[in-house]
């Protein structure tokens, strides 16, 4: 970390003051504005960051423009050597880890066993593309005049990416190992609650031997950093994820030079039980799918949809297993659910709780902070069930972005799905039910990217992740996020 004043970085002892990355080089905003990053267990300031606006955008497009036109760059290498710089970070987010861990737990209030996991999990992304930077294959085609037709896979160009503050740098790393390894410059935009971990991924890409200017950290608020790199005329493609709203944004900024446009956004998305299910199993599990990272999860499971006979008991054995989750100190190991990211966003979920109770529905577990007087600075909120919901409350249609979850119950499985798909996300979702023929009709029915049976997973970096309707454009992870990052040319070679 570019540091001034820092006994130990990650920690609260004294503030760091970081910066941004633009050409290889550590440097403050333009206009030398700076913001307090914030600790959200302690409401304490950990660093200042650089406030970046236009003018930073514009230096930072500069640079990737360059690094990408040099003719012996990072573009014109052999993918397998672009693969081989690729490795070297993931090896070196390896090696960095705990330090990583903890900057990305002082930085979000998450604990630190997930953010363990979750750098763990974004140095494992990196060795994805690292590996597919050359297989990524053009085709040739059968067409109909004499000759041969076949296609080249060849990089966009300067690429902007803008990711949220739930999962700072696995959300940067799905978005910067696959533009890279396809041959592109980058421009990557933290969230401005969470610059830490990117700024020192952009250190971590220099040391890999990734030239300068390839892979660009601009830090700075998403109404001028963000809507700067959305329509800049020099970046000729947007990869986003966050809010569905931020995405709407986005494309309309980008349209002024039709960029290429990715959009990983929000979610309300249903585990759907039904009677015949592991009802233990899917308790002891479903927790986690709502209330991991305090809910602040695109995929989270915030609507159980159960059938109506075994409502009773999926509620006593979920409330629980509710009961049972360690909500505490970030930097705890046994804590599974530490802070929300700020606390603003805890005030805007309690809104939630309150617009809950004013629709009718009834709290069976949580719904305060907790009452521990050590968590009393921290933006804390326990894992909270809302019983007596009807599809048709906010608290079922919005996204909440909190832990909070509404149990719904349905009578045939036709209701259920016509339950699942009532909502104008479409991200993911989950089928319970020991009765294959049956889950497979639920699956193909959903109307969502991301469907997983007898199980909350949504994530394998090998496979494609995204949403259908209003929760995204694209498919990111897998060998589909290569397609986000390539134009597709076709040469035709007459040989009469
Ligand atoms: P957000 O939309 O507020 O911000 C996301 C990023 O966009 C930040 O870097 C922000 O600074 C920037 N931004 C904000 N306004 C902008 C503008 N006008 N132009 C350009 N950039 C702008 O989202 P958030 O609150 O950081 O994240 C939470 C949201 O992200 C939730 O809705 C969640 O569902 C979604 N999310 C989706 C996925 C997915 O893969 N589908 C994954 C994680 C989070």
């Amino acid at each position: 970390m570019t540091t001034e004043s820092k006994p130990t970085p990650a920690t609260d002892e004294a503030a760091i003051t970081a910066r941004m990355i633009i050409g290889g080089e550590s440097v403050d905003a333009a206009d030398g504005q700076t913001f307090d990053v914030v600790n959200p267990a302690t409401g304490r300031t950990i660093a200042t960051a650089p406030l970046g606006g236009r003018e930073d955008v514009d230096r930072a497009v500069e640079a990737a423009r360059k690094a990408f036109a040099d003719r012996k760059g990072w573009a014109t290498w052999a993918a397998g050597k672009r693969g081989r710089s690729l490795s070297k970070l993931a090896d070196l987010i390896k090696k960095n880890s705990e330090e990583l861990a903890s900057l990305e737990s002082h930085n979000v209030g998450k604990p630190i066993t997930g953010s363990r996991g979750e750098v763990i999990g974004a140095s494992l992304v990196f060795d994805y593309y690292a590996g597919a930077a050359n297989k990524l294959y053009g085709q040739t085609i059968p067409v109909s005049k004499p000759g041969l037709d076949l296609t080249l896979r060849e990089p966009i160009g300067v690429v902007g990416l803008i990711v949220p503050w739930n999962f700072p740098i696995l959300m940067a790393s799905w978005k910067v190992a696959p533009a890279l390894a396809a041959g592109n410059t980058a421009i990557l935009k933290p969230a401005s609650y969470t610059p830490m971990t990117a700024i020192r991924l952009g250190e971590l890409a220099l040391e890999a031997g990734i030239p300068a200017g390839v892979l660009n950290i601009v830090t700075g608020p998403g109404g001028t950093a963000g809507a700067s790199i959305a329509a800049h005329d020099g970046i000729g493609k947007v990869a986003f994820t966050g809010e569905t709203t931020t995405g709407q944004e986005i494309m309309r900024l980008a349209s002024g030079n039709v960029k290429k446009i990715s959009l990983e956004l929000g979610g309300k998305s249903p585990n759907i039980v039904f009677a015949d299910a592991d009802l233990e199993k899917f308790a002891k599990e479903a927790p986690y799918s709502v209330f991991d990272n305090a809910g602040q999860d695109c995929c989270a499971r915030s609507r159980i949809l159960v059938e109506r006979s075994a409502h009773e008991r999926v509620l006593e054995l979920f409330v629980e297993a509710t009961r049972n989750v360690k909500v505490g100190d970030p930097a705890d190991d046994a804590t599974e659910v530490g802070t929300l990211v700020s606390a603003k966003q805890r005030d805007r979920v309690k809104d939630y709780i309150e617009i809950g109770l004013g629709e009718g529905a009834t709290i069976v577990v949580g719904g305060t902070e907790p009452d521990d007087p050590a968590l009393a600075d921290g933006a804390y909120l326990l894992p909270t069930v809302f019983d007596g919901v009807s599809n048709d409350m906010r608290i079922a249609k919005e996204e909440i972005f909190g832990p909070v979850v509404s149990i719904i119950p349905f009578d045939t499985e036709e209701e259920a799905l016509q339950l699942a798909n009532s909502t104008p996300y479409g991200l993911s979702g989950s089928i319970w039910s020991r009765d294959i023929g049956k889950a497979l009709r639920a699956a193909k029915a959903l109307q969502a990217g991301v469907i997983s049976v007898n199980s909350n997973s949504s994530v394998h970096t090998e496979a494609p992740f995204g949403g259908y309707k209003m929760s995204g454009i694209g498919r990111e992870l897998g060998m589909s996020a290569l397609d986000l990052y390539t134009e597709t040319k076709n040469v035709f070679i007459d040989i009469s």
